[in-house]
């Protein structure tokens, strides 16, 4: 069987479901371009069997979404939010556009933002990833190795998206939800999402983007490779443009921005971190700079991030250096920053009952 072959009959053989066999609970997100609602299936047999859902109505990009999710599960399912089913909704007596209906597994309550808005962060994850465990002495390598232990999952979440040739373009903490199941982080909302090696969504819609998060580049693609083919079309794009372009590059700085903030509790809050992305343009993005221009006259919290990044010789502040970097070129892949020595130690884990 080819591949095209055996998704069609996934696909046939999954079960199929409509707007009505679901009960809405709770809201849990409203964006430009969709509703997302805690939900279960009505049939209690069926519901039972499924657990708790997750239900997206989505606008025009729904179908981009749903493309997307599709691909992940063939291709890299543990690096997203368990996809159920995805289908288009016609709107009777056609008012209003056609809508599209996405369903998920529930992974859980909490996204990153919401446990680092937590004082208790990171002890808070913690907790999550093993289990209730006893009350230990906190410091700084503690926290250092819980922080390494998330960059760990995320890094190989994303490290399985890009190697499917696919770039998320919104990694942030609100898109990043623990899996109480799997007792990791899983990477949600792939709305903004670009498959470059197919060419789906290949124009980019900055206006999608979260400027907070955002790489310096505006596109993700130099304007000057060959004219994008109007979305969803299925060509194939050379992967040269990929080695060319390094488009992966863009989560990467994302994620370094993640990491800062889990590092800098001074950094957590939105409009410190909106201030931050001024320091570091205003030194034209070098990091070791804006270190120079903050670290004199440091607040204990802000501190405190160097202190943590400064552990072992300075590996985590080498490592945050390589993901925040003004060309997309210089800063490192996923896949390279999983070997880098910042994770030859050991993370949390049996370990950490003995420190
Ligand atoms: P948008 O940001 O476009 O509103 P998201 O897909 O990011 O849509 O979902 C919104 C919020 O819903 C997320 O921030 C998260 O809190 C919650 N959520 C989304 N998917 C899941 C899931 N599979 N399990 C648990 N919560 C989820
Ligand atoms: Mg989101």
């Amino acid at each position: 069987f080819d591949m095209f072959v055996l998704a069609f009959l996934e696909r046939l053989f999954r079960p199929s479901f409509r707007k009505d066999d679901f009960v809405l609970g709770k809201k849990l997100g409203e964006g430009a371009f969709g509703v997302v609602y805690k939900a279960s299936l009505s049939n209690p047999k069926a519901s039972s069997k499924l657990g708790d859902l997750v239900l997206k109505k989505a606008t025009e990009y729904g179908a981009v979404e749903i493309w997307m999710n599709e691909r992940v599960r063939r291709a890299c399912a543990n690096s997203c939010a368990d996809f159920v089913y995805g289908f288009l909704e016609r709107k009777s007596k056609g008012k209003g556009a056609e809508e599209y209906c996405l369903i998920w597994r529930f992974e859980g309550e909490d996204t990153l933002y919401d446990l680092m808005q937590s004082k208790e962060f990171p002890y808070n994850v913690e907790t999550k990833i093993l289990g209730d465990i006893q009350d230990l002495p906190k410091g700084l390598g503690r926290e250092n190795r819980i922080i390494q232990t998330v960059m760990r999952q995320l890094l190989f979440a994303l490290d399985g998206l890009h190697s499917t040739g696919i770039v998320h373009r919104d990694i942030k903490p609100q898109n990043l939800i623990f899996s109480e199941a799997a007792r990791t982080f899983k990477i949600i909302d792939l709305g903004a999402a670009t498959d470059l090696r197919v060419g789906i969504n290949y124009i980019p819609k900055e206006f999608l983007l979260d400027p907070r998060y955002t790489a310096p580049e505006q596109y993700i693609m130099s304007t000057q490779t060959p004219s994008a083919p109007s979305v969803p079309v299925a060509t194939a794009l050379s992967p040269v443009l990929w080695q060319l372009n390094r488009p992966d590059r863009f989560d990467i700085y994302s994620l370094g921005l993640i990491f800062l903030q889990m590092a800098f509790p001074a950094l957590r809050t939105d409009s410190s971190l909106i201030q931050f992305n001024r320091q570091l343009k205003r030194v034209n993005y070098d990091l070791q700079a804006w270190r120079r221009t903050v670290e004199p006259r440091a607040a204990p919290d802000l501190r405190k991030g160097f202190e943590i990044l400064d552990l072992d010789g300075g590996i985590g502040w080498e490592l945050l250096s390589s993901m925040i970097r003004y060309k997309a070129r210089r800063r490192v892949s996923a896949k390279a920053a999983l070997a880098h020595p910042y994770f030859n130690r050991e993370g949390l884990g049996l370990s950490v009952m003995q420190n």
